[in-house]
């Protein structure tokens, strides 16, 4: 059975990439050996993290500016602490917009002050707060670019004094943004990149090298940039298939040509979620965010009926986040816009049985 596949993370990659990572996992590069089973310091395997670091730069824009692209472990997780620990002196600004925001913040709070600058806990998350004011003079501002578990995406970045740090874990190469108005980047490659096991770090260097505190090697951005993104033993496998998927979509047209596609697929699925009557859409309209569709039904006694529909229908990794409850659909670059039909049609049949 064809299967379509709204995972939240770890995500669907695109075919092709799958194919050519498994075959390198039994002979990579012709050599008669396994990717895995090779030194990550053979040429053969310094050229694909090379490669990998200079695609993500070329993607986003940013080459030439000063910026250093590095594959770490430890997920975004570990970057909420690296992030903290790397340039929090005083005190640093937070926008609360989800529980990835609420998880970065614990962690900053370890290493100095944190402002919350605005938050929407008090409606679950439902939205993106606006209009808050950024006070001068902050270590870095912080900001989740998409809420991947409330459905929730910024499209407007404020204007800081400071350092902008953004996890853009799940909703990083979907669509173009002026990229060099953020001084570092993170995410986890799980959701848009590639396999979980390795996050991406985009950091403009000069930001480096500020707080008075010890940070141990590991925990260092400039020790990772100094040794090429080699401190140690890379997650060899992660960033080989994060490289596939970035090749895939240079050789698409890059991120230009990926941003109307998922437009398109966003634009299907809100379509039919606002004109059904027999659903909800979670988010506010103004904030939803075109990778991760939240919604619900509107009587939850369909619940099993429509549970089974699209079950039968080949559709996998449909159910919300337990904090929101209902249904999310996540839209990743690879998902195919048929992919979305298929459970727009499901939405569809379930009303006229209803
Ligand atoms: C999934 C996710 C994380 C956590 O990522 P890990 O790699 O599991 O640590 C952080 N931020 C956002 C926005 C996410 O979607």
């Amino acid at each position: 059975m064809q299967r379509h596949n709204f995972s939240a993370g770890p995500c669907i990659l695109p075919k092709s990439v799958m194919e050519q990572a498994a075959a390198a996992v039994l002979d990579f590069n012709d050599s008669g050996l396994s990717l895995i089973e090779i030194s990550h310091r053979s040429p053969d395997f310094v050229s694909v993290i090379e490669e990998a670091r200079s695609l993500a730069l070329e993607l986003l824009g940013l080459e030439n500016q000063g910026y250093q692209a590095l594959f770490l472990q430890g997920g975004a997780s570990t970057g909420f602490l690296m992030t903290a620990f790397n340039l929090l002196q005083n005190k640093a600004g937070y926008l609360n917009t989800g529980t990835w925001s609420s998880k970065a913040i614990k962690e900053a709070k370890l290493f100095g002050k944190v402002e919350e600058l605005a938050s929407s806990k008090n409606a679950n998350f439902n939205y993106i707060p606006k209009g808050y004011a950024v006070p001068k003079g902050l270590d870095f501002v912080h900001l989740t670019s998409n809420n991947t578990i409330f459905g929730t995406q910024l499209f407007e970045f404020p204007e800081t004094d400071c350092p902008l740090v953004c996890d853009m874990s799940s909703d990083i190469f979907s669509r173009e943004l002026d990229f060099s108005q953020f001084d570092l980047i993170y995410a986890g490659a799980q959701k848009n990149m590639g396999p979980a096991g390795t996050t991406l770090v985009v950091v403009k260097e000069e930001i480096l090298g500020q707080v008075s505190r010890t940070i141990p090697s590991m925990m260092d951005f400039q020790v990772h940039i100094a040794k090429d993104s080699m401190f140690n033993t890379p997650s060899v496998f992660a960033v080989y298939t994060s490289m596939l998927t970035l090749r895939w979509l240079k050789d698409l047209g890059g991120i230009k040509a990926i941003a109307p596609i998922n437009d398109k697929k966003a634009e299907l699925l809100y379509n039919e979620i606002d004109r059904n009557p027999l659903f909800t859409g979670f988010a506010k309209t103004d904030d939803r965010s075109k990778m991760n569709a939240t919604f619900n039904l509107v009587d939850a006694s369909g619940k099993e009926r429509f549970d089974q529909l699209w079950q039968k229908a080949g559709i996998n990794g449909l159910a919300g986040h337990r904090s929101v409850g209902g249904y999310r659909a996540s839209m990743y670059n690879a998902l195919p816009i048929d992919s979305v039909q298929v459970l727009v049609d499901v939405i569809q049949s379930f009303e006229k049985d209803y």
